[in-house]
């Protein structure tokens, strides 16, 4: 790290592929506040293990209210500083055929999803524009670049944030801010607590590597996208998912 401690707020941080993000920015030095919705106990223990080795938070926002994501920021920036990475990470997902999805699922989906990022970046904007620097990394998923049966809404609303990242990258690469998509295969979360045993097993042999990803992988890629040493990468969509979708 330079002399000056980054800042970093990742959304959906209190389980998952969130919490391991926030593990590995803290070890590697950054500053970190870790956003909520409904667990807030996980949040708070999280912080309480992250805080030897950083200044850290717990926020509670839902991503989908702005009011509640400006007021989030607001605290970030109090608390913490200037924020200088921006991991759009909060996320659902829901499995049925598509002509058992009610509107209001369907808008929900899209709520969090994508409007959820929409005003993350909105509200850290300002700031990157002000200080001519800025990395925001949204996460994605391989259903978004393919498509998957019994996902549909999940599946449009993660290859609108492949469409949202590649346009604002073009945007807001003059001021110095680069965004980046990281598009996971299937990765052992909660998200995933529906699929039994057996279609664990299947996906495993559908992918090359053999085996499903851990939130520890995918932190990793998200990392590397925050680092100097992808400073030339913006507008891009990085896959960490085994060779299961190429
Ligand atoms: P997860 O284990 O289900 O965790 C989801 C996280 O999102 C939780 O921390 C949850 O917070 C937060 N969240 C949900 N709704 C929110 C809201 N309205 N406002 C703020 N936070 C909210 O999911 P995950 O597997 O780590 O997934 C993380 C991201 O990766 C998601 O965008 C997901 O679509 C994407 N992804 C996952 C996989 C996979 O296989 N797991 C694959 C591809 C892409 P609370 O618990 O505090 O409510």
């Amino acid at each position: 790290m330079n002399q000056k401690q980054h800042t970093v707020l990742i959304t959906g941080a209190s389980r998952g592929i969130g919490k391991a993000t926030a593990q590995l920015f803290a070890s590697k030095g950054y500053q970190v506040a870790v956003n909520y919705h409904q667990s807030a106990q996980e949040a708070h223990q999280l912080v309480e293990e992250l805080s030897p080795l950083c200044p850290t938070l717990a926020i509670k926002a839902d991503v989908s209210d702005r009011s509640q994501v400006d007021a989030m920021v607001k605290e970030v920036h109090n608390q913490l500083g200037p924020i200088d990475v921006l991991i759009n990470n909060a996320g659902i997902a829901k499995q049925a055929l598509f002509t058992d999805f009610t509107l209001e699922q369907w808008q929900r989906m899209f709520d969090v999803n994508v409007t959820g990022m929409f005003h993350c970046c909105q509200a850290v904007l300002p700031g990157m524009i002000h200080q001519k620097a800025g990395k925001i990394i949204n996460l994605s998923s391989v259903w978004g670049i393919t498509g998957a049966s019994c996902e549909v809404p999940y599946s449009a609303t993660k290859a609108a944030v492949i469409g949202m990242t590649k346009a604002l990258a073009k945007e807001l690469g003059p001021s110095g801010i680069q965004v980046n998509c990281v598009a996971p295969g299937v990765i052992d979360t909660d998200m995933n607590g529906m699929l039994d045993d057996n279609t664990i097993q299947c996906l495993k042999e559908e992918t090359p590597l053999g085996t499903i990803g851990t939130p520890e992988d995918i932190a990793q890629t998200i990392f590397f996208l925050a680092s100097d040493n992808a400073k030339f990468i913006t507008g891009q969509v990085i896959s960490p998912n085994g060779g299961f979708v190429i």
